[in-house]
């Protein structure tokens, strides 16, 4: 237990780059255990130093005279830590080994020497000099109840916590070795789902070896991480309400995983992330929250298709700073070259597959290019040109103007995506 809490600890504060983050319920448990561990220590610290402790001890279990009394608290003073209000009387070596002659007649099969209990043999040492006071203050009962009121919080707490994976972990290991999923019903399949739910360690070896872990650099969106990702996932399957800003968090995480089943196959718990990632994202659709792309695509031609269909719309440019503000592509900026010609929209196999690409797609790649020379930001965002190209690169690769176009296309991508995602933060 002290062993867990200090790696618990360690790992969050002092090793650098660990994928993880600490939820409330990380510190409630660390906190939990932390108390459990430290009143447990000082509670036997107190007791081994308890001179009441030591005569009701002998009161109960032993029958001595005043002689024998007085060589057995020497023998405890020395060896068992005990501290007496008064000096004990006798303490040369004739008289320790008289003590000890009684203690092993009358105490030695209930009592081991303190030094087992070596945290609270060193406390027990470090408290001496006030040890009476703290035995007259009943600090021992104290603690007592201390030790024992958050023992029992803990375990009630225990199975809404995440120290549950301590009994699910090993059932859920057992389920995967001997299920074959296959062929396992969907009732069983989904039992499963369940039962790995509540298995994680939170060790978040899945996080430092995910593929896309990387990205959560850049984008500070926990649920990119699949440690992070399974609790979402488990807030959502407990039928906990999120509000529209949390899924759609959880969706761009959802989707931002590459589904390259690296997070599975170093799990040590062998919970079958790939799966519970598949089963998130059918949750997420069946909720309205399909792949970010298609999410953007479908708000964007809602907000700007206006623009594009309405042939009376004014063309005067956005209030935003369009040209200015592309500088993702290092070439983004050669947009200004285009004349126009159309070769890039005639090489397209994208706009070919259309008999009326302009209906389909909005724009088309040589109006893009010349909206955004124009500065017409919704025009430039709201086609669905950006969204069904191929990245091909035929267009680029013929535009007599070297005009960057596809790069150009794919940073307006982006940048439609995080123009929508800032408005909802
Ligand atoms: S590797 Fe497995 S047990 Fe560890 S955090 Fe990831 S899912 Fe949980
Ligand atoms: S499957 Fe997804 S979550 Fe798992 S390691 Fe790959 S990218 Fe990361
Ligand atoms: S091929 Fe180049 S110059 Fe011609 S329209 Fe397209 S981007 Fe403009
Ligand atoms: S990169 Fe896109 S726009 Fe250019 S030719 Fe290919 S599909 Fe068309």
């Amino acid at each position: 237990m002290i062993l867990g809490l200090a790696i618990a600890v360690v790992r969050r504060i002092v090793v650098p780059g660990m994928r993880r983050t600490t939820r409330p319920m990380d510190v409630y448990v660390m906190t939990l255990v932390g108390i459990i561990l430290v009143s447990g220590v000082f509670l036997e610290a107190t007791k081994i130093v308890s001179y009441t402790s030591f005569q009701e001890m002998v009161e109960e279990w032993a029958s001595l005279d005043e002689d024998e009394l007085e060589h057995l608290k020497a023998y405890w003073a020395e060896d068992f830590g005990v501290v007496f209000p008064e000096p004990v009387a006798a303490t040369d070596p004739d008289a320790l080994e008289m003590g000890k002659e009684v203690h092993e007649v009358s105490c030695a099969s209930c009592h081991s020497k303190p030094t087992w209990a070596f945290l609270s043999y060193g406390v027990s040492k470090a408290i001496g000099p006030i040890a009476v006071t703290l035995t007259d203050a009943r600090t021992q009962v104290g603690l007592w109840y201390l030790h024992f009121l958050v023992c029992f919080v803990g375990l009630a707490y225990l199975p809404f916590s995440k120290l549950f994976h301590m009994l699910s972990s090993p059932v859920s290991l057992l389920a995967n070795a001997v299920m074959d999923t296959g062929a396992s019903a969907r009732a069983n399949v989904v039992t499963r789902r369940a039962m790995e739910l509540d298995a994680c360690t939170h060790c978040a070896t899945c996080s430092i070896h995910c593929s896309v872990g990387v990205v959560f650099r850049q984008i500070a969106n926990e649920t990119i991480l699949p440690s992070e990702k399974l609790i979402s996932l488990k807030a959502m399957a407990s039928g906990k309400p999120l509000d529209g800003k949390e899924l759609r968090r959880i969706q761009e995480g959802s989707y931002i995983c590459t589904s390259c089943y690296r997070c599975t196959s170093v799990c040590p718990v062998g919970i079958n992330l790939q799966d519970l990632w598949l089963s998130m994202r059918e949750d997420l659709l069946r909720q309205g929250y399909p792949e970010n792309a298609a999410w953007a695509r479908h708000v964007l031609a809602d907000r700007f298709g206006g623009a594009l269909r309405d042939k009376n719309a004014s063309v005067t440019p956005a209030a935003g700073d369009l040209q200015k503000d592309m500088t993702v592509s290092l070439q983004a900026e050669t947009f200004s070259s285009c004349f126009e010609c159309q070769t890039c929209t005639n090489v397209c196999p994208v706009v070919g597959n259309y008999e009326n690409p302009r209906e389909t797609l909005g724009l088309l790649p040589h109006q893009i290019m010349h909206s955004l020379g124009l500065g017409l930001e919704n025009e430039a965002l709201g086609n669905q040109m950006i969204w069904d190209c191929l990245t091909c690169y035929m267009c680029q690769e013929h535009c007599p103007q070297g005009v960057q176009v596809t790069d150009v296309l794919y940073e307006l991508k982006n940048r439609a995506y995080a123009r929508l995602t800032d408005e909802e933060a």
